[in-house]
């Protein structure tokens, strides 16, 4: 049995996206008239949209968001054999109504669900790598790249999630060690091949 820690935003859940799709929809007039989706958008514009969201984050409406496809079915499946947690740089602000989703959407999958906390915005009191050492976390799946890193200096096992190889911000030049996938079915079979 391993502890495997999961992230919310984009590797549970597509915020970035569901919240870009509302934005095209609501803003005509704009330079992206006849976008959609984030498909339609380059990657610069993507990874700008992405951080505009990530800083607007705790004001956005979320909480109709449905979870990304067969995440539910593998995790289910995967909390059978490991110790699952949720790590998310979501601050307290939305704890309660990040709670009610996971207990709608994953309910007794998650031993606990662990928030960042923050000296200002985008300063963390502890990076998730921190976290992760103290928790004793084997492996962590997350789709930001700069997360990803800090878990792999930390000695974590890294599985970064590029969903449908769509995230900008998940893209770099990654060693061997650090495993990527495309969906949850990839995250599925990198776990069952991984050595504990
Ligand atoms: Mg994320």
């Amino acid at each position: 049995m391993a502890k495997i820690a999961i992230d919310l935003d984009d590797t549970l859940v597509l915020t970035v996206e569901l919240l870009i799709k509302d934005i095209l929809k609501t803003n005509k007039d704009s330079w992206f008239k006849g976008y959609h989706s984030l498909e339609d958008l380059n990657f610069k514009e993507r990874d700008a949209f992405y951080h505009y969201i990530r800083q607007t984050l705790n004001k956005q409406e979320i909480k109709t968001f449905k979870p990304i496809p067969h995440s539910k079915k593998i995790l289910y499946k995967l909390a059978k054999e490991h110790e699952l947690y949720i790590i998310t740089a979501r601050s307290t602000d939305v704890k309660n109504h990040t709670h009610l989703w996971i207990n709608e959407h994953f309910n007794n999958i998650f031993k606990e669900i662990i928030f960042c906390e923050y000296h200002k915005s985008d300063h963390f009191v502890e990076t998730k790598g921190e976290i992760c050492k103290k928790y004793g976390i084997d492996l962590i799946v997350d789709d930001n790249k700069e997360y990803i890193w800090d878990c792999h200096k930390h000695k974590i096992k890294t599985i970064v999630f590029d969903y449908k190889k769509q995230y900008p911000w998940a893209k770099d030049k990654y060693p061997k060690d650090i495993q990527i996938a495309n969906d949850w079915q990839d995250v599925l079979k990198i776990i069952e091949n991984t050595k504990f």
